[in-house]
């Protein structure tokens, strides 16, 4: 990511002592499980924030730059196109607060967070794509700050589970009763 350094860590014959242990001995998994769904609105939030920082953006530079003797901004295409991001962003807004909500009262399902975590950034990126096209030729120049937001968004419907990996976890929750019969029947 251009604003966040990544490197492969390795822990070959690391030992921990036992008293920097986290939590219960072989249940790890488990309670990284848990967490899972507060990972995932917190993706969530950041779309939220990049959709709202890409529109802000893009207003600012549309009135600012002019092509046929007008401001981008004074063309219709432009308007619509930010009328229909900003929409975008507070009907995503509106889901993403109520899961916080949720999230405060112990409440969050795996479901909600996951169609938080996918909705959002689909629409962060569909944002930013469309932020991008109306700077032009500098959209794709790393000197504008929206190249750089485009590049760094696209890792989010990757990280913290895949969004087609969501799609599976809300899709299982739909169908629970039905995985869980064929849970059942595989451990038979
Ligand atoms: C910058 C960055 C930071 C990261 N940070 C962390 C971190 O802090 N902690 C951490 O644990 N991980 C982290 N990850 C890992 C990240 O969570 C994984 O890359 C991600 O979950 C996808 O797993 P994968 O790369 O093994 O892809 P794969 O599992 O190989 O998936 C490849 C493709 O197949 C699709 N696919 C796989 N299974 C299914 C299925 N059942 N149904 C439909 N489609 C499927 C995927 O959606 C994807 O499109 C990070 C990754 C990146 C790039």
């Amino acid at each position: 990511m251009k604003a966040q350094d990544t490197c492969e860590l390795f822990f070959d014959n690391v030992k921990v002592p036992k008293e920097n242990l986290l939590g219960e001995e072989g249940l790890g998994f488990k309670i990284m499980m848990a967490e899972l769904p507060r990972e995932r609105l917190t993706v969530a939030i950041n779309a939220i924030g990049g959709a709202e920082g890409a529109i802000e953006n893009t207003i600012e530079y549309t009135s600012t730059r002019t092509a046929f003797k007008k401001p981008i901004a004074g063309f219709q295409n432009t308007q619509f196109k930010l009328a229909e991001c900003a929409t975008q962003l507070q009907i995503h807004q509106a889901f993403v607060d109520r899961c916080t909500r949720l999230l405060s009262q112990n409440q969050l399902t795996a479901e909600s967070a996951s169609m938080a975590k996918f909705s959002a950034t689909d629409m962060h990126g569909k944002v930013v794509d469309e932020c991008l096209q109306l700077f032009g030729g500098y959209g794709y120049m790393w000197e504008y700050p929206i190249a750089v937001m485009y590049a760094d968004n696209r890792v989010a419907v990757i990280y913290a589970g895949t969004n087609e990996i969501m799609k599976v976890l809300i899709a299982r929750g739909l169908y629970k009763e039905l995985f869980d019969n064929i849970r059942a029947m595989k451990k038979q």
